[in-house]
């Protein structure tokens, strides 16, 4: 399990970007040094995937997703839920688990 924030996302957003393109002339490479916002990065890039924190449960874009299952690739079981989502689950799950587990 691993923690996925916003904040990371936008504090890392250049070394993401030059991950994806490394060509450090690039005209949004350059634009994007210096960023501190969200809707800087948005309206440099175009649009607000590399900021997008996505639950997969509630569809919700988040600050916070813990990210769950094997490490992400192509064809993984890997999911990212939300806190709000998390506490539902175990919520949901722990009638079940309590009555079935010694104490
Ligand atoms: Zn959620």
């Amino acid at each position: 399990m691993k923690l996925i924030t916003k904040a990371d996302k936008i504090k890392n957003i250049l070394t993401n970007w030059m991950r994806q393109y490394p060509d450090s002339k690039h005209d949004i490479t350059r634009k994007l040094r210096g960023v501190i916002t969200e809707d800087e990065i948005s309206n440099i890039i175009g649009n607000a995937s590399w900021t997008y924190n996505p639950c997969y449960e509630c569809e919700s874009d988040c600050e916070v997703v813990v990210q769950i299952g094997q490490e992400p690739d192509y064809d993984s079981c890997t999911t990212n839920v939300c806190l709000k989502c998390l506490r539902e689950a175990v919520v949901m799950a722990t009638p079940l688990v309590s009555s079935t587990m010694p104490h």
